[in-house]
């Protein structure tokens, strides 16, 4: 393992140990999407506010591998004060990112970046997507509170 990779297991397992923006809040205005995954026991919440095009908050609940609840951690700190749209090409950049797919770098996916190992191994990489995958959907709007 190299210096960046231990660096990368270095964050992820401080995310994991000090989740950031953890807890919902019940609150009618924002759109909970919630995402499991039975193979590996992952099961997350997103909450996100939306204000105008801006993304006021994000946040998450659920319990799951250290892969999945740092990636859900990450995940509410990289969208916090983000415009919708910024939002959507970050997520789509970053589900690339992590299924080993060739992405765009333009955008800078700042620290989710610590997630980029997982594509070394295959059956972790939805651990890594289903916090990603059920943000992109409070986008989306539609599904309120959606189980
Ligand atoms: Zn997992």
């Amino acid at each position: 393992m190299n210096q960046l990779e231990n660096l990368y297991r270095e964050v992820i397992m401080e995310h994991y140990k000090h989740p950031r923006n953890k807890g919902l809040i019940a609150d009618e205005a924002y759109i909970k999407i919630r995402h499991k995954n039975p193979s590996c026991g992952d099961d997350v919440t997103i909450q996100t506010l939306i204000e105008g095009h801006t993304i006021r908050d994000c946040r998450f609940e659920g319990h799951g591998c250290s892969i999945c609840c740092a990636s859900a951690s990450v995940l509410t700190e990289t969208m916090i004060g983000k415009n919708v749209d910024e939002a959507r090409v970050l997520t789509d950049q970053y589900l690339r990112m992590v299924s080993g797919v060739s992405y765009d770098t333009d955008q800078d996916l700042g620290e989710a970046e610590v997630c980029s190992g997982v594509r070394q191994f295959p059956a972790r990489i939805k651990c890594a997507s289903i916090s990603w995958q059920a943000f992109i959907k409070t986008l989306e709007g539609g599904a309120k509170n959606d189980e």
